[in-house]
């Protein structure tokens, strides 16, 4: 027996509607605001990632999915979907073409983590990237655009919302950061040890809760931005309020990745207790150039479809069950069951739900297999039926039966 791998997981067949119907509220929100969709592949260098998410982050020092092909490359799995993205706006020259270039993705990523509820190893996002627009709108209409997809599933989530300036502003802060944790070094945990020599913004985003402690009385990010900066977030905000969308400040909000400027923002569900982010993001204006392109101010999320779906979940959200078979036809035995195989591709082909049996059941097993998928009508098909060219056709939800001619079978269930 093989056994699935740790922190991996199964969608089965008759849970897959609601990852559909996420899916699709998704896909729905994303046309809205005129976003489309953009497929890049599973593997990309790893080269990408090491750039593109930042050599000091979690993910490219722990997580990633590395290994050499056949032909020596160093392959990685994505662990992301924003570096493919910008890879491939790149890539296809797409400062050239219409701007801003807004993109969507449905990916699974890799990230090889200690699994928890909320928390695998192959997960899967729903990202949106915005490239070209540097104004504060673009950035309150990313969040935006998240707002609705949590409010259209029906999640009551916190927005938290922070900025962590641009490269001006964080050095005088990095400065700063590095003279408040001198003294707590010890305290600190071995990762954030390391964090405070390459990326002090980095010891803010710690899990270990000794370090959470030590960050809490932190100097702010918001004291320090230049009044460029500054401006900026005061736009935003002004932005969410006119958008009637309710915020929090939270300035230990950093992000995991290396690449975010200005805006950082996460939603966060009060029902899961530590996997409560459902949803992150932020403005990463450096990126593009540090990946080769030209330089391209850019805005993005990603909301992880298992922590949404977890908080579905525990909070009651319905989500609708997919169509019943309208007809279940039932054939006795022999030129019967022909007839049944006939009349359920007939209504297939007029877009009629329909099934047939399968395991050679006797009649009444049929009905009751029937009864356990929910088919909405029964028709049976027996040595009389076939001879007189009608079948006997129950509706489930009343009892009643009447005939129905073979072949009226279609015209009798459309819009059934
Ligand atoms: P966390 O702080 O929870 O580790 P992160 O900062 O690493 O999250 P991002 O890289 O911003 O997460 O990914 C965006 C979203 O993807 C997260 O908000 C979360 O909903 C989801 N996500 C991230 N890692 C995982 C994982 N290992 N399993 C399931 N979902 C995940
Ligand atoms: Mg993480």
């Amino acid at each position: 027996m093989i056994n699935i791998p740790k922190g991996t997981k199964d969608v089965l067949p008759q849970e897959s509607y609601k990852w559909q119907y996420v899916e699709s509220v998704a896909r729905e929100t994303a046309a809205l605001f005129g976003v489309k969709e953009i497929r890049t592949p599973t593997f990309e260098h790893t080269e990408l990632f090491n750039r593109g998410v930042g050599d000091t982050t979690d993910i490219v020092t722990k997580e990633m999915y590395t290994f050499k092909d056949k032909g020596d490359r160093s392959i990685t799995l994505k662990p992301e979907g924003t570096a493919g993205a910008v890879r491939s706006f790149v890539e296809n020259g797409m400062y050239n073409g219409v701007l801003p270039a807004k993109m969507y993705y449905i990916i699974p990523a890799f990230r090889y983590e200690r699994p928890q509820a909320g928390r695998l190893r192959e997960f899967h996002q729903f990202g949106v990237e915005i490239f070209g627009a540097k104004g504060a709108q673009t950035d309150a209409e990313a969040i935006l655009i998240a707002d609705s997809l949590l409010k259209k599933l029906g999640l009551n989530v916190k927005l938290f919302i922070n900025s962590i300036g641009c490269p001006t502003c964080r050095t005088a802060y990095n400065k700063a950061l590095k003279e408040f944790f001198a003294p707590h070094l010890d305290g600190l945990c071995y990762d954030c040890k390391t964090r405070y020599e390459k990326n002090p913004l980095r010891l803010l985003d710690c899990k270990e809760e000794n370090c959470k402690k030590i960050n809490a009385t932190a100097p702010s990010m918001l004291d320090y931005l230049c009044d460029e900066c500054k401006t900026h977030f005061d736009e935003v905000k002004a932005c969410l309020d006119l958008a009637g969308v309710a915020y929090e400040i939270d300035t230990r909000i950093v992000r995991g990745l290396d690449y975010y400027t200005r805006t950082v923002f996460e939603f966060v569900s009060t029902s899961i207790g530590a996997q409560g982010t459902v949803c992150a993001g932020g403005r990463y204006d450096g990126l593009i150039e540090q990946l080769g392109g030209n330089p391209t101010p850019a805005v993005g999320f990603a909301a992880g479809l298992e922590r949404l779906l977890i908080v579905m979940e525990q909070t009651g959200v319905e989500i609708p069950e997919p169509n019943k078979p309208t007809a279940y036809i039932a054939g006795m035995d022999g030129d019967c069951r022909k007839k049944a195989f006939e009349i359920a591709n007939a209504l297939r082909a007029a877009g009629i739900q329909a099934e047939i049996d399968h395991m050679e059941r006797s009649v009444k097993a049929q009905f009751k297999y029937a009864d356990k998928i929910g088919a909405k009508y029964v028709a049976v098909i027996g040595g009389n039926e076939l001879s007189d060219g009608a079948m006997n056709v129950k509706n489930m939800a009343t009892g009643e039966s009447e005939k129905v001619a073979f072949e009226n079978a279609a015209a009798y269930f459309q819009n059934k």
